[in-house]
């Protein structure tokens, strides 16, 4: 999407997490605690993918993503399908995205990525000074 910025990448905890359960120093209940409320998101509003489960290998993961931001109000924090984000970046000024990846079968559940998305990124080619002064953080490393 062209208004993604920001990018935090969360792969290295998520290996350290999975690491940490083979050594048998964190028990696969402590890391499977998905509520009901975010499977119920993976379920209604989630995106699947082809990657089995770490943790128990029957079910494929699952990507629910949690967009935040002041525009949103109310519906801030909700969960929203993959093809409604380049909606929302073109609506919204600004909002956070949360992708938190989970399994139906065993409630593994781990944030992969969070990053920032909308209008503002488009700044740079309508007003470069503008984007100047923008609010470009160096919260995390930027790819795509
Ligand atoms: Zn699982």
């Amino acid at each position: 999407m062209r208004t993604q910025r920001q990018v935090v990448d969360y792969s290295l905890q998520r290996r350290s997490v999975l690491r940490d359960v083979r050594n048998g120093q964190i028990s696969a209940l402590e890391v499977c605690d998905a509520s009901p409320y975010l499977k119920n998101a993976a379920t209604f509003h989630g995106e699947p993918t082809d990657e089995r489960c770490p943790i128990c290998r029957v079910d494929n993961l699952t990507l629910v993503h949690y967009v935040y931001g002041d525009e949103l109000k109310n519906s801030a924090g909700q969960a929203h399908k993959a093809a409604e984000l380049p909606v929302l970046a073109m609506t919204l000024r600004e909002c956070q995205v949360f992708v938190v990846e989970v399994c139906r079968s065993c409630s593994w559940n781990h944030l992969i990525e969070r990053y920032v998305l909308g209008r503002d990124a488009l700044g740079e080619d309508e007003s470069p000074m503008q984007w100047k002064t923008g609010s470009v953080s160096q919260a995390g490393e930027a790819r795509r």
